[in-house]
């Protein structure tokens, strides 16, 4: 009997009628294709019954239907901001870990190509006070920590520069003079002092008045 094969199209002779390829090799390639198959139908078969619970996203912690079994994010969006949280995670690591060494590169850098640094904060001063500010918010109060530190370490020179401050303020400022004399004169000391001597004038006043009086009196 002619028949045709299912696998490479040419035609071959067989007793049974049913037979469906012409030798070994296509035999198997066919039943690799018929496993596929069945692999396929029982996945989808699967996938009908299957309940998708949903998720909790990682960065937003709002719920989401997961297209995947080991999603973590909702969005490419959230995936990529936790991305970048993670590096500077472990850039702030690395820093702590080699910070003798990356300090020390940086300030003989600094010193080298100082002019060019002083130049580049004077041309582009909104930029550097947005970098301040963005640091000031990041890691609230090391800037008063430094301040301190610095105090301790050169006092001296601490008390320099707060002279010349209160100097030049003398120099300039008027309202300052003013918030200096108001804040004299409120001074619950100062107020004690006045009340105190203005009692004992009146209590001396009296009593030479009285003891006129008494002098006087038989007379
Ligand atoms: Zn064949
Ligand atoms: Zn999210």
């Amino acid at each position: 009997m002619k028949l045709k094969c299912k696998i490479c199209g040419s035609e071959f002779e067989h007793i049974n009628p049913r037979a469906n390829v012409c030798s070994d090799k296509c035999r198997k390639e066919n039943e690799l294709i018929n496993a596929r198959n069945r692999k396929k139908k029982y996945r989808a078969k699967l996938k009908k019954n299957k309940v998708v619970l949903p998720k909790q996203c990682i960065f937003c912690n709002k719920y989401f239907i997961p297209t995947h079994q080991n999603q973590k994010f909702c969005s490419d969006e959230c995936r990529h901001k936790q991305l970048l949280i993670n590096q500077r995670k472990a850039d702030t690591k690395y820093y702590y870990n080699h910070r003798p060494r990356m300090l020390k590169k940086a300030r003989d850098f600094y010193k080298e190509n100082k002019d060019y640094f002083l130049q580049w904060q004077k041309d582009n001063k909104i930029r550097c006070d947005k970098y301040k500010k963005n640091f000031e918010e990041r890691n609230p109060g090391n800037h008063y920590k430094r301040n301190l530190k610095w105090r301790k370490n050169n006092p001296e020179k601490w008390r320099l520069s707060n002279n010349n401050w209160y100097k030049n303020k003398c120099k300039t400022d008027v309202i300052f003079h003013f918030i200096k004399l108001v804040t004299i004169i409120l001074n619950p000391f100062f107020i004690s002092f006045i009340i105190i001597t203005w009692i004992s004038f009146f209590k001396i006043f009296f009593i030479f008045i009285t003891s006129n009086f008494i002098i006087f009196l038989p007379l």
